[in-house]
């Protein structure tokens, strides 16, 4: 008899966004005639950089004759790009990171569900609340939860609150993580964090003996140049942080893939007895024997981004997404929103009026502005009463939801 993942049955449905399908659907049917503006889903909208483009195209090339084909390539991804990213993402910036400690993949999505299995089961998991929802289900598939509970919250993770109060941030939980979530610039608050307050979170896992697994999908879009890009900025952080980075936002990788994973030689996780164990090679293990990489011409586009023309096009698409928020930002508070994130990131984390509901503010603004956000109740508990904003539009159909969310009454 074929036992199926139990697990599996404890994840509550994904909810989210085909609800919002089915609202907006609902909506065009009855509505044929009005134009829906889409800000929900965290999708790009522009194309791939020129250059990205052109490499794209000669990695094709290449595979098409007999004395540049390519087949399996190296087991991190190939050497060209490692290089790039460690001298352009990190060590031209003063951060110590070294091609060795990279590792190249199809996503980081797939990257922060998957790194839980090189960890045992009795870890216990911090995340925020409201989050990017894979570190949440992943845990649960991993066999670390108990059930969901009627608020969300999975028994067995520990939820750390993200709020207007404490800036979005959370505090140092009180019950002890092994393993510590944390995603900056945020999804879905588009807030981000200090050094002060990484260094905090740093020394916390030094104390803990803990590692902290630290999303940057979107560090690309820091304008500010005192907030961290990296979690390596801080001191410590190579003993006790595993980062992940992805092309995906940064350049517009969505449907094309690409990522990657930092794990330095110095991170170490521990048996039962406390014995000491270099993590890289447990990553390697798991890398090398369940993924083949990403292939050659994506690789070949990936490192497109770091020439001095590639860095150009991909900065003014960043640009391009970064205006959008300002003005989405901007709009909101004449209006009399209370707005946070869209500085640093490219989400507006809007306070609905008068205590409304995430879900009853969704109707609303569908209903009379035509424009689809993200209620911020689907990214956890803490997210009622908000609602998020993406910078990832065109400038006319941003121009046009603000102009009708100006009018809403
Ligand atoms: C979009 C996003 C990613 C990127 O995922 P990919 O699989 O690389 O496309 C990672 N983390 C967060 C929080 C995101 O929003």
């Amino acid at each position: 008899m074929a036992l199926i993942n139990e697990n599996y049955l404890k994840l509550k449905a994904g909810y989210l966004f085909p609800e919002i399908g089915r609202r907006v659907n609902e909506f065009i049917a009855a509505n044929p005639d009005k134009k829906v503006i889409k800000m929900g889903i965290g999708d790009v909208t522009q194309p791939l950089a020129p250059s990205v483009i052109k490499a794209f195209h000669q990695g094709v090339d290449e595979m098409a004759k007999g004395d540049t084909f390519k087949g399996y390539g190296p087991e991190q991804g190939y050497a060209f790009l490692r290089e790039a990213i460690a001298k352009n993402s990190y060590q031209d910036k003063g951060v110590n990171v070294s091609a060795d400690e990279i590792f190249i993949s199809d996503g980081s999505k797939c990257d922060t569900g998957n790194i839980q299995e090189i960890f045992g089961n009795g870890n216990k998991i911090a995340i925020c609340d409201p989050v990017y929802p894979v570190y949440a289900d992943t845990t649960v598939m991993s066999g670390k939860t108990g059930t969901c509970q009627t608020n969300g919250y999975y028994d067995g993770i520990i939820y750390m609150p993200c709020t207007r109060e404490n800036g979005f941030i959370p505090e140092l939980p009180t019950e002890t993580p092994d393993l510590i979530f944390l995603c900056y610039p945020n999804n879905p608050t588009g807030t981000v964090a200090s050094k002060e307050e990484l260094k905090k979170w740093v020394d916390y896992a030094t104390d803990k003996k803990a590692i902290i697994l630290y999303d940057a999908a979107y560090e690309a879009f820091i304008q500010d140049n005192s907030i961290p890009r990296s979690i390596y900025e801080i001191e410590g952080a190579r003993k006790v942080a595993i980062e992940f980075r992805s092309f995906s936002k940064t350049a517009g990788f969505t449907g094309t893939r690409l990522a990657f994973t930092v794990i330095p030689n110095e991170l170490v996780a521990y048996d039962l007895l406390g014995n000491e164990y270099p993590v890289k090679p447990l990553w390697n293990r798991r890398q090398s024997t369940k993924f083949n990489g990403v292939s050659y011409p994506v690789q070949k586009a990936a490192a497109a981004i770091f020439t001095e023309e590639g860095k150009k096009e991909v900065a003014e698409v960043i640009a391009y997404y970064m205006e959008n928020a300002r003005i989405m930002k901007e709009s909101l508070a004449a209006t009399g929103y209370e707005v946070f994130g869209g500085e640093n990131a490219p989400y507006i984390w809007v306070k609905t009026k008068n205590g409304m509901t995430s879900w009853d503010f969704f109707d609303k603004v569908l209903n009379e502005a035509n424009v689809v956000g993200t209620p911020g109740s689907g990214f956890g508990p803490s997210g009622e009463g908000y609602f998020r904003f993406s910078a990832f539009a065109d400038r006319e159909n941003v121009l046009e939801a603000m102009e009708r969310i100006k009018n809403l009454h």
